[in-house]
């Protein structure tokens, strides 16, 4: 029997889903049911919007710093049980439990804490006319948001959108993945114990279709912060248009590292780009699944990294030697195992992985991929255009400069790209020019939740991030007042 039974979060309550369904929450690492969530329906959402609703004037009434404490408060209850988020996070996900304890779970403290500490200081802007007027901007809680989130770094994307915009003084209907629900859940729980008046934050668990298109469709929810796929995005913006919703969308990629033969290629900036194509299985919206290598340095760098890949191991995810888990699911796993036949079909050559793992025991039934490189394909290949958002790097040799940005920018993408180059002009000159919303030089997933984040093109629309995310989650209204 499956120990865990989730509930929504409604009106300040935990609470069954209306119409009593519910859906099977997987392991991944065994493949096995480990827990149950909320099948909700519109009625839930309809629940959560009216309670969301009802809470919103007062909630944006109540000064910043008591917002701010609520939020800390929070904060602390989620790092106080680090080690139980973690554990959730992992089995719910199929990522290293090392993962979740270094990286998930300690980036969700700190957006709860980042977004309390930056609401305080944030204040409206005055322009002194010299007719003898004053503008002032205030910026006003848009009432009730929507925030929806995907299941690769579940708790991580959560907190990312709900901390913004509770902060700001939005009343919130927030839907986690339904293939990972589980750490919201929880927060959600801890939520009233922090001390969040009812319908201040409200969780509405299920599947897309239902609860996100509901949350979507509904008049009073003023705007939606969505993150997940680039085909669900186009989605929402459709549904959304009509109805002149603020959306804020952070979609796919198809990011490209870039190696330049002068680069510093040390053991560890090695190490950094075999995790930038890696970590979490690859199922990282800021992976490189392109790797770009010049040509005068190939063959070198291809022996270098095909090494350090193949000591790369696979396993139970809760044990500290494995450096990938399990793909999230069933779907998922054999979505990413067609993307490889699919680069093999089109004349690729697999230099290593290319094959699913079976693990002994009580794992036998997880879903996982052998970490896979792949080269010979034209960047026009599907392989190389498509995102795959698994464990599989597609090794792509260049010439010169030019080459190397027509290709970095030649997908419908544009989320981040890393350059590896120690020519400080080429570095500043070729990262203008990439059409990307990220760009790292010499390094990767460096993130300071100050600066703006997001994509351009099948990428998303708008940013998110520091005071982006503020302006998101706020209308801006001027007021003229003459003297
Ligand atoms: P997804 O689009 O399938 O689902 C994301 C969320 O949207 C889930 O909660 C899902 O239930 C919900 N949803 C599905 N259909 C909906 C609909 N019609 N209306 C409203 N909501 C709906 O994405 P996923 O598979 O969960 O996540 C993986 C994708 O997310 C990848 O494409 C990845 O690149 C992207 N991603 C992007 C970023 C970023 O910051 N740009 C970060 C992480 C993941």
């Amino acid at each position: 029997m499956p120990s865990l039974r989730l509930a929504n979060l409604i009106d300040g309550r935990l609470q069954a889903p209306r119409q009593d369904r519910w859906l099977d929450v997987f392991e991944p690492a065994s493949g096995e049911v480990f827990a149950h969530c909320p099948d909700s329906s519109a009625d839930d959402v309809e629940a959560a919007v009216a309670a969301a609703h009802a809470a919103a004037p007062a909630w944006a009434a109540t000064p910043s710093e008591q917002r701010a404490r609520l939020l800390q408060r929070l904060a602390d209850l989620v790092e106080a049980r680090l080690d139980a988020f973690a554990a959730l996070e992992s089995r719910d996900s199929g990522k290293p439990l090392s993962l979740a304890r270094s990286l998930d779970i300690p980036r969700a403290v700190s957006n709860l804490r980042y977004f309390a500490a930056a609401i305080v200081p944030w204040s409206s802007e005055s322009h002194a006319m010299e007719l003898g007027a004053i503008n002032y901007t205030l910026r006003q809680p848009l009432g009730v948001v929507g925030c929806i989130s995907p299941w690769n770094l579940p708790l991580y994307l959560f907190t990312w959108k709900i901390a913004p915009a509770l902060a700001a003084g939005n009343a919130v209907v927030a839907k986690p993945s339904e293939i990972t629900p589980c750490t919201a859940a929880l927060l959600g729980e801890l939520s009233i114990e922090a001390g969040f008046p009812p319908g201040v934050l409200n969780i509405v668990q299920g599947r897309g279709p239902s609860v996100g298109q509901a949350l979507v469709e509904h008049a009073q929810v003023k705007a939606i912060s969505f993150t997940g796929s680039t085909r669900t995005g186009a989605q929402i913006a459709a549904a959304a248009a009509p109805r002149f919703k603020k959306l804020s969308l952070e979609l796919g990629g198809k990011n490209p590292a870039i190696v330049f033969a002068d680069a510093d290629l040390s053991e560890a900036n090695l190490d950094t780009i075999v995790r930038s194509g890696f970590a979490n299985q690859g199922e990282i919206c800021l992976c490189g699944s392109r790797l770009l290598v010049q040509r005068s340095i190939y063959d070198d760098f291809r022996a270098r990294y095909l090494a350090r890949v193949r000591a790369l191991r696979v396993g139970d995810p809760r044990d500290a030697s494995s450096d990938l888990g399990a793909l999230v699911s069933r779907e998922h796993f054999e979505k990413v195992m067609g993307c490889i036949e699919q680069a093999r079909a089109e004349g690729g050559q697999v230099l290593c992985g290319g094959e699913s793992l079976a693990l002994p025991g009580p794992l036998a039934g997880g879903w996982y991929v052998a970490p896979t490189v792949v080269e010979g394909l034209a960047p026009e290949a599907a392989t190389n255009q498509h995102e795959i958002f698994g464990p599989v790097v597609s090794l792509i040799p260049f010439d010169d400069e030019d080459e190397a940005l027509a290709i970095a920018n030649g997908t419908g993408y544009g989320l981040a790209a890393s350059l590896w180059t120690a020519d400080l002009s080429r570095a500043h000159r070729f990262g203008a020019r990439l059409d990307v919303g990220i760009v790292w030089i010499n390094c990767w997933l460096l993130r300071d939740l100050r600066t703006p984040f997001g994509g351009t093109r099948q990428s998303g629309v708008g940013r998110e991030g520091g005071v982006e995310a503020l302006r998101f989650f706020t209308e801006p209204k001027n007021i003229c007042i003459r003297y």
